[in-house]
């Protein structure tokens, strides 16, 4: 029997719909909407549409959401001010620095002068320290994304065998922890662990956060394994100069053999605004003494 294809632009329509109802009510108590700065170096065009996405999906919860683009060239002295300005302005819950920064620019002295109650991508080493020992913070918000669908589809994850591929810092890695608090026996894949589609057997939860397409194949899965699929990699399409997305997993050959499993698109994706929402609303909460809405 084919896979359950786990929703995730549907999952991220309602939280996104819960984030709008809970700005409102917020913003009747304190006479503000929350407010989320996106900031923007240089002109890299998908981190374009992220920031336009991000600053859209924003004002469409009924919060402020302000972008700052700024030029290539911009010395790290400049950032680091209007972060500064930033950190100060009351009006402001959330900020978040569009990631890669150019070359002139130490990405974690940036992400590591914001206020650690308004790093709402979760980035800032305290709010890693944060995850790692269990206290509240902000995670960041793809792997926080895909706990949740994994939460909405499995329930309790205790005692589960979780394979994570990929180590990286926003995703890998805080996925990992965020397993491990919720009980699961977590094993963190990596370009050179050994014989993974073995590890992957052996898992009743398999996240694949690589960056290589259609890497995880059907015959890797344990039968009725949950699959998420953090990939988002663009590959030659089946007309001449047409691209198509594809994660990192063969959806086709996972989801003969997969209990269920995130799409590529309307997957994870949509999951990562939509969570970066809800951390703009639990920071503006937060920060004026207000109970965080469910
Ligand atoms: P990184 O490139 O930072 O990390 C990739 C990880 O995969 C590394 O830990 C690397 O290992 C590991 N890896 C590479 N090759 C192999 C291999 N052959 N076998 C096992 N592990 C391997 O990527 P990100 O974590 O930033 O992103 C991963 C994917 O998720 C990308 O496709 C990205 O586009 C997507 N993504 C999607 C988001 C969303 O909103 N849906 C948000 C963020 C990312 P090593 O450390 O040893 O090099």
């Amino acid at each position: 029997m084919a896979a359950r294809i786990i929703d995730g632009h549907g999952f991220a329509a309602g939280l996104r719909a819960r984030v709008a109802e809970g700005a409102e009510a917020l913003k009747a108590r304190i006479g503000r909407a929350p407010g989320l700065a996106v900031v923007l170096v240089g002109e890299d065009p998908a981190s374009q549409v992220y920031v336009g996405a991000k600053g859209k999906a924003t004002r469409e919860a009924g919060m402020a959401g302000t972008e700052y683009r700024l030029p290539a060239e911009t010395e790290q002295d400049s950032l680091l001010a209007l972060i500064a300005r930033l950190n100060a302005d009351p009006a402001v819950d959330g900020i978040l620095v569009q990631l890669p920064l150019p070359a002139q620019i130490d990405a974690q002295a940036v992400i590591d002068a914001i206020d650690p109650d308004k790093d709402v991508d979760g980035f800032h080493a305290l709010n890693v320290g944060r995850l790692g020992i269990g206290l509240d913070g902000f995670v960041p918000c793809t792997p926080l994304g895909c706990l949740m669908l994994l939460k909405a589809e499995l329930g309790d994850l205790s005692g589960l065998d979780a394979v994570v591929i990929g180590r990286s810092n926003i995703v890998g890695k805080p996925m990992a922890q965020l397993l491990l608090a919720e009980s699961a026996t977590v094993t963190i894949a990596h370009s050179r662990t050994r014989d993974l589609p073995a590890l992957c057997r052996r898992a009743d939860i398999v996240v694949a956060a690589v960056g290589r397409p259609l890497m995880v194949k059907g015959d890797w899965l344990k039968p009725g394994a949950t699959v998420i699929d953090v990939g988002i990699n663009r590959v030659a399409g089946a007309e001449p100069g047409k691209t198509r997305l594809v994660g990192d997993v063969d959806f086709d050959s996972a989801r003969a053999v997969a209990g269920a499993i995130t799409p590529v698109p309307r997957g994870v994706g949509p999951m990562t605004i939509a969570v970066l929402l809800r951390n703009t609303l639990v920071s503006a909460c937060r920060r004026h003494g207000q109970p965080i809405p469910a």
